[in-house]
């Protein structure tokens, strides 16, 4: 009999992991599927990051590393935020993880107690409010439409703060949708932080280098409230790093100190090989993140006008990552060839995979239900490839 626990039976599978894992399973069976369901940059690691990795193998970096990472990594992120982001945190304000996932748990369970409320404007990254209801906390959730370019306002925020909120959850560049807070919202929205001490901001940054729009800003840089922030990044998506798993957090002492304990009692540091390479990749010669930066904003032009080909279809242009969100409400209550009705924007992922073997993934799971995601973190052929299927595809509902 199955005897999950009551927390674990509320957990949602990831719907952007397991979208993919169907694309892999369809692919298998031999159907040329172009899989535009899962975010991770197409390109392989530099090649001095995997050198680095090999000199570690045979250096022997093969015992445990201590919790947080080596010494010399922290010390190499807390330059990379001198020099990057004109931050100051020190060694000890860093906690190396097991991807920036693992460090976004880390920080929820640190901060959140059970009935604390955690402000998540939607659309939202699909585990955030998994995470949040793993800690036992209250998801409230902020809508920011297409409308608004997707971006909550400083008076939204104002509004959903109560005596309970512990946290808010912000992704810039974000996950889903491509939008960037200018360095003029994230004031606004500082403001409002600085008036509530107990309330904490995660700030996402993990797309930090996918930027279309200039230099990256983070929440970070405003004192009053630097203190309050825990800035969240890693190198799976700048370097091209998704399967070596380090993620990291730069936060007030105390709770990198939580984090530590937390991860100490159940993951301990992450792979010493890994850290090794991570330590290349910020110490290293950057132009190799300028460069798939400069393909991603190449892909990103070219999807944003082939959907513009696509009627039912609305857009905002993304400013980052290689996300495109388009709201698909118009093809809600349509019928396919086979006389199914199309209800939803998970059907419509369905119909998208089984009739064009496109795999997106519907809005639902990121709190958008009339929007539908697709990855452009693929080469041009199969964008244009995917675009020509949905296209035949949606054009054939009525
Ligand atoms: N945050 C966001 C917004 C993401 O899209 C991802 C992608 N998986 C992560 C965090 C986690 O990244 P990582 O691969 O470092 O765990
Ligand atoms: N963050 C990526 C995505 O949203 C990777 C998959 C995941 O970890 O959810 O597709």
């Amino acid at each position: 009999m199955n005897q999950v626990s009551a927390r674990l039976a509320a957990l949602s599978p990831s719907a952007t992991l397991a979208m993919s894992q169907k694309s892999s399973e369809l692919k298998a069976q031999g159907i040329d599927v172009i899989n535009l369901s899962v975010g991770e940059p197409d390109f392989n690691t530099p090649d001095h990051i995997k050198e680095a990795a090999k000199k570690a193998i045979d250096n022997n970096f093969s015992f445990y590393s201590p919790v947080p990472g080596y010494p010399a990594l922290r010390k190499a992120i807390c330059e990379k935020l001198k020099n990057e982001n004109n931050l100051e945190y020190k060694p000890e304000q860093i906690v190396c993880s097991n991807g920036a996932k693992q460090s976004v748990c880390n920080v929820i369970l640190c901060l959140v107690d059970k009935g604390d409320e955690v402000i998540v404007p939607a659309p939202y990254w699909v585990s955030y409010i998994e995470m949040v209801k793993l800690a036992e906390g209250t998801n409230v959730i902020v809508e920011a439409g297409l409308d608004q370019n997707f971006k909550i306002t400083p008076a939204q925020l104002e509004a959903a703060i109560t005596p309970k909120t512990k946290a808010l959850i912000l992704c810039s560049p974000s996950n889903p949708t491509g939008s960037v807070y200018s360095k003029e919202e994230l004031a606004g929205l500082a403001k409002v932080i600085a008036k509530h001490p107990n309330v904490f901001v995660i700030a996402d940054e993990i797309y930090e280098h996918i930027n279309y729009v200039g230099k990256h800003e983070s929440i970070a840089q405003f004192d009053e409230i630097k203190d309050q922030v825990v800035i969240i990044n890693g190198v799976s998506k700048g370097y091209a790093m998704t399967g070596w798993r380090l993620g990291w957090i730069a936060a007030p002492e105390w709770i990198a100190k939580a984090c530590n304990k937390l991860q100490g009692q159940y993951t301990s540091g992450p792979s010493s090989i890994t850290q090794k390479a991570c330590e290349a990749a910020y110490t290293g010669d950057q132009s190799c993140v300028e460069t798939m930066r400069q393909a991603f904003q190449r892909r990103r032009d070219l999807v944003v006008k082939m959907a513009k080909e696509i009627s039912g279809f609305k857009i905002t242009i993304p400013e980052g990552a290689f996300y495109l969100f388009p709201e698909c409400s118009s093809y809600f209550g349509k019928k396919t060839a086979k006389g199914q009705t199309i209800n939803n924007s998970s059907d419509l992922a369905l119909y998208l995979l089984e009739e064009g073997h496109v795999a997106c993934v519907g809005g639902d799971s990121f709190g958008s239900p009339n929007c539908i995601r697709m990855s452009y973190a693929t080469s041009d052929e199969k964008l244009v490839e995917a675009f020509n299927r949905m296209k035949k595809a949606l054009d054939a509902l009525k």
